[in-house]
């Protein structure tokens, strides 16, 4: 894995814990010599990976649509920032630009990014590992509930191993190495599906 797209909030929660931790990340990739592709923002978790990444020396390349850097949300100290006209092309950058996902805790725009990756996994698009990094538990809810999509059965049995999770970046980034291509939709026949 040389570079991986890093998903995350544009936020700052009152709890340190979380821009802590998203420092620790950019900075433990750069450390590794893993690139990190993101969404190219100066704010909350986004400017924390970013900015820990680059301290450490690492590759930091953004993607952000014209509309945000109008909006002076851009970081400008990167390593290369991507600018695009649409959102889908931001995430179709973010998916040719890197070799897997890393989502660690963030809003509605964290967790769009997140299903798309898990999305097309399962449907062949890709065949990346998505990483969920569970930091201070904060994904608790969304783990169980892709747990009640495969009980209930709106999640194959073959697709449950999508979703890598851990909760340390060490282990996370172990297991998402590892990773075996699941069967994707566009190779199943429509009896199994
Ligand atoms: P959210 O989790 O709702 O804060 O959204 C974060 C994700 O949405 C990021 O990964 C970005 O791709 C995108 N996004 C949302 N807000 C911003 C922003 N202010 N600057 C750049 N990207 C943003």
């Amino acid at each position: 894995m040389n570079r991986l797209a890093v998903y995350c909030g544009s936020a700052t929660p009152a709890d340190p814990v979380y821009i802590d931790s998203a420092r620790a990340v950019g900075h433990a990739l750069a450390t590794r010599g893993i690139g990190v592709v993101y969404g190219g923002g100066r704010l909350g978790l986004m400017g924390a990976v970013a900015n820990g990444a680059l301290a450490a020396g690492g590759e930091v390349i953004g993607v952000i649509p014209t509309a945000l850097v109008g909006a002076e949300v851009a970081h400008k100290g990167l390593t290369e920032l991507h600018v695009v006209d649409t959102m889908h092309q931001r995430k179709q950058a973010f998916t040719d630009l890197s070799d897997g996902f890393v989502t660690i805790p963030g809003g509605t725009g964290t967790m769009d990014e997140l299903w798309e990756a898990m999305s097309w996994a399962q449907l062949g698009y890709h065949a990346k590992p998505v990483g969920l990094l569970n930091t201070a538990g904060y994904y608790d809810h969304l783990i169980a509930f892709v747990a009640k999509m495969g009980e209930v059965g709106f999640l194959r049995p073959v697709h449950r191993d999508i979703l890598i999770v851990a909760d340390t970046l060490d282990v996370l980034l172990d297991r998402m190495a590892a990773y075996q291509p699941t069967v994707p939709i566009i190779r199943m026949s429509s009896a199994d599906l």
